[in-house]
Parts: C-alpha cells; structure tokens; sequence
C-alpha cells in the first residue's frame, strides 16, 4: 500500500472545484488520509518547486501558488502514485488526455489544478514537508481487505 501527496492548486480552491477533484479520488477507492488547507509561503514554493527554479516561467509559478490557499492531501491505496498521476494526467493541461483532471478542468499550463507525487521517494519527501508527520489518519474501511 502506497501513500502519496497532492495538491489542490490555487485555480482549483478558486474555482471552487475542491470538491469535484476529491470526488474523483474517491470514486477510484483510495483513501483520504490527510486533508488540509494551507497557504504556501514564497519559501515553501521555492523548496517543492527547486528543480524548477532556473526555469524562465519560475516567477509564474511563484505567483500562481502563493496568490491563494491550497489543499494538501494525503491519499492512499494499491499503487497510489502511479494512479493518482494517471487520473492526473499531463502537466500541459492542453495535452492532457479528456477524463484526467488536468484534462478535464484545465485549460491552459499556468492553471494545471493539481500536483501529484511522481515516485516513492518524491512522495516520502512530499508528505513530511505538507503534513511533517502529523495529520495523517490511518483507519479501516470495510471493503479494504477485496481492494
Ligand atoms: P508535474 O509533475 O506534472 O506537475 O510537472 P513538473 O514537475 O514538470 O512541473 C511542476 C509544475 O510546474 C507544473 O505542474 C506546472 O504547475 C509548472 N510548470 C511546468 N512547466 C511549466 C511551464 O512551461 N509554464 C508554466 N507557467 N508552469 C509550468
């Protein structure tokens, strides 16, 4: 069983489309095991984002997420990562395939909704610097032992 992290990104909490986005999480069985909002101070952005930093477009990136509170969010379940980046879809929301989320709620690369862990060791880092070991619930639903 994997945990991973996500992010409900500032157009998202704009948009009003939290819950949406939840829904889809939830409909493909993983679990919710953290949910929190949270604003993402400039250092914050500079620490999840470092491999970006030289990038031309880091600025936008710097504005986009600092303008508005996010959700993070702690998600489990068979293969977590892998899932959760698939009904993620492609960064570019213009390539992302109808049915993702990026696919069907963004339009445009600089409102791309979510971010999802990419690898266990990226999703082991990601989730002490959202949740720092704490807010995160382990609890047993009934059909958890079929899934
Ligand atoms: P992800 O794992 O699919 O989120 O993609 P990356 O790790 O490559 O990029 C991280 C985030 O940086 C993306 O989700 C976007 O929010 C942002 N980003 C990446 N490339 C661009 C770009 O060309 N322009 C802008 N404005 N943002 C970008």
């Amino acid at each position: 069983m994997e945990t991973t992290l996500i992010l409900l990104k500032p157009d998202t909490v704009e948009r009003g489309l939290i819950g949406q986005v939840l829904t889809r999480l939830e409909q493909k069985w993983l679990k919710i095991n953290g949910l929190k909002m949270m604003e993402m101070t400039p250092e914050l952005v500079s620490e999840h984002y470092d491999f970006l930093a030289d990038k031309p477009f880091f600025p936008k990136i710097m504005s986009y997420m600092t303008r508005t509170p996010i959700v993070a969010i702690a998600v489990s379940g068979a293969n977590a990562i892998a899932t959760v980046r698939m009904l993620t879809g492609a960064t570019n929301p213009q390539e992302a395939l109808p049915g993702s989320i990026r696919g069907d709620f963004g339009l445009t690369i600089d409102g791309n909704i979510i971010h999802a862990s990419d690898s266990a060791e990226t999703a082991e880092v990601e989730l002490k610097r959202f949740f720092g070991g704490k807010d995160i619930y382990e609890y047993a639903r009934g059909f958890d032992d079929v899934l």
